[in-house]
């Protein structure tokens, strides 16, 4: 069993946390946050006064953190020389691609080994630890991190190297939302034209129309029960986070001059909805704001 530091307690951070102690993990945790801090000692974790603090000695330093900023932040207030030498650095916050390979390159240049390893799963996920992981970095970083993550997730996938796995998330959720926004026009036609959402999905979740948006998170009431709109649109995924993504795609695509035009168009719904007062909705309620636009 390992030492693990653990940065960044948040609604994701917490569970996660809770999740390495309950695997016999001995785990020090740092948030900013005083009320993290405190449920991070009821779940069985030491907390610190300082990042370094949490991370003195460590054999593996995890961070689950806003952004890619808050990233490279911590890497530079002295994690990096605390923990012990050779030490794993695994981040699992959802950051920018550019961001993930410097906090690469920096915990290289400190010598030690280093992951990129961004979730999919949600609260929900990281509270039954059964988060998917999609992992960036050496073969010998993720061989030893692989334990460490199976005790947070049920899924654990390499995607190559430094910053793959940040790469892998945006073009997943780039997908997902796109896909969302296709669903919610199908359905809002669908309701112009006079057919029933049962009849809808009926047939598009069981012909060439049908995807996860559908099966999983259908925007309408009814036909999936446990989808969010029958819950009034509660998250699940907030839409902010969806617009987190999707603008994270779109800065990766200019950067390589990748083409992706309705990427571009999906962030622009989102941040219509978002700034319509609507960032903490689940995303799949996007369909309400489409119909609103209706003529
Ligand atoms: P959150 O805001 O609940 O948690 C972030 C935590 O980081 C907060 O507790 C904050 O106090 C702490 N923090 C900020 N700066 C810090 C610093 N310098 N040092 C120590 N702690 C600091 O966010 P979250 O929902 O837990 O998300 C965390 C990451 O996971 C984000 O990158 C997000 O995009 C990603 N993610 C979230 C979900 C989700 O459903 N919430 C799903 C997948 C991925």
């Amino acid at each position: 069993m390992a030492t693990v530091a653990f940065i960044g307690l948040g609604n994701m951070g917490g569970p996660m946390a809770a999740n390495l102690v309950k695997a016999g993990h001995t785990v020090r945790g740092f948030d900013l946050s005083v009320a993290a801090l405190d449920a991070a000692r009821t779940a069985g974790a030491s907390v610190a006064g300082t990042p370094s603090e949490a991370a003195a000695g460590a054999d593996v330093v995890i961070t689950m953190l806003p952004s890619g900023k808050h990233l490279l932040d911590v890497y530079g207030s002295g994690v990096l020389g605390a923990a012990a030498t050779g030490a794993l650095f695994i981040d699992c916050s959802t950051c920018d691609v550019e961001s993930a390979r410097k906090a690469h390159a920096l915990a290289s240049d400190a010598g030690m080994l280093s992951l990129d390893a961004p979730v999919s799963g949600g609260v929900g996920g990281a509270t039954a630890a059964t988060l998917t992981f999609m992992v960036g970095g050496s073969a010998d970083a993720f061989e030893r991190g692989r334990p460490v993550l199976e005790a947070m997730g049920k899924r654990v996938i390499h995607c190559g190297d430094a910053g793959n796995g940040q790469a892998a998330k945006i073009c997943n959720n780039m997908i997902l939302g796109i896909s969302m926004i296709g669903v919610c026009e199908a359905f809002a036609l669908a309701e112009k034209l006079g057919l029933s959402t049962q009849s809808l999905y009926d047939v598009a979740s069981t012909s060439s129309g049908q995807c996860w948006s559908i099966t999983s998170y259908c925007p309408v009431p009814g036909p999936v029960p446990a989808s969010p709109a029958n819950n009034g649109y509660k998250p699940g995924f907030a839409a902010a986070l969806m617009l987190k993504d999707l603008r994270l795609a779109q800065a990766a695509a200019q950067q390589v001059a990748a083409a992706t035009p309705l990427g571009a168009h999906a962030a622009q719904i989102y941040a219509l909805f978002d700034a319509a007062g609507h960032g903490g909705d689940d995303f799949s309620g996007v369909i309400n704001f489409l119909k609103g636009q209706a003529g």
